[in-house]
């Protein structure tokens, strides 16, 4: 049954990263992501069906379009593939339980907004923002046990998370502006739900390893020169590795730490 579950949730991340590939190119340049279809972009022919199956196509057509042979880059099947993975490692963790949907929604759109911030330095709103009335419907329906008791108190902490976190942040980029941007802070608001949702512990061990990974990273590439104070680095995707630390082993690593303390 699970082994069921992990295999249908992974070929489903296969068609979500796909999808990814099409946000992560259209969103930061204002276009719509239902129309046109895909096309190439140098000789401007359609994708057909049988050249956009993830990852399959890609390997079939040797990474070349099959009007002008112009090269497809071979992020668009690795997007594929690990979005995948992420799914498949998320269904095995998780099982079939309500809270599924909420994580594979945060997962995928954390593998574009990682993408979308390496790219060009930003967190779309067009992502970031509807996130929150999502998260808030997915947690919701995850808390709610129509046929037992539900755990509202759960949904009750997703919101205090959000609220936390968001305030959180938007005090550092006041208090140290060239760290990161309001973008950040409207996503470290959307994480908040989802860590807040998981308990107290993910909520303090997301915020605390999103700051440790994104500061080592920084002082790393200060250090070694690959990147002078001014040069922008983003700051999401350790914001979002950090979530997915707290939601991983929360537990695991603050009772380690209270363990370590006493
Ligand atoms: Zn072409």
């Amino acid at each position: 049954m699970t082994a069921a579950i992990v295999a249908t949730v992974g070929v489903f991340g296969l068609a979500i990263g796909s999808f990814l590939n099409v946000v992560v190119w259209r969103v930061p340049r204002g276009e719509s992501i239902v129309s046109p279809p895909s096309a190439c972009p140098r000789c401007r022919h359609a994708i057909r069906a049988r050249d956009n199956v993830p990852v399959l196509s890609w390997l079939v057509l040797r990474g070349r379009c099959r009007d002008c042979a112009a090269p497809i880059s071979v992020r668009y099947p690795l997007v594929e593939a690990t979005t995948a993975i992420l799914f498949a490692l998320v269904a095995w963790h998780f099982g079939a339980v309500a809270v599924l949907p909420a994580v594979l929604y945060v997962v995928a759109i954390s593998v574009a907004l990682a993408l979308i911030d390496i790219d060009v330095r930003r967190l779309p709103d067009a992502i970031v923002l509807p996130s929150y009335p999502v998260a808030v419907a997915l947690l919701a329906l995850a808390s709610w046990n129509p046929g037992g008791a539900s755990d509202w108190g759960a949904l009750v902490r997703a919101l205090i998370g959000g609220a936390s976190m968001f305030l959180a942040y938007f005090v550092l980029v006041i208090v140290y502006p060239p760290g990161m941007g309001l973008g950040d802070v409207k996503l470290a608001g959307v994480l908040g739900l989802f860590l807040g949702w998981f308990g107290w512990s993910a909520l303090v061990v997301g915020w605390f390893s999103a700051f440790l990974l994104g500061g080592v990273f920084s002082v790393g590439l200060l250090l070694t020169g690959r990147a002078g104070r001014k040069s922008g680095i983003p700051f999401g995707p350790w914001l979002l590795l950090g979530g997915a630390v707290g939601v991983a082993c929360g537990t695991t690593i603050w009772d380690w730490y209270q363990g370590f303390l006493v």
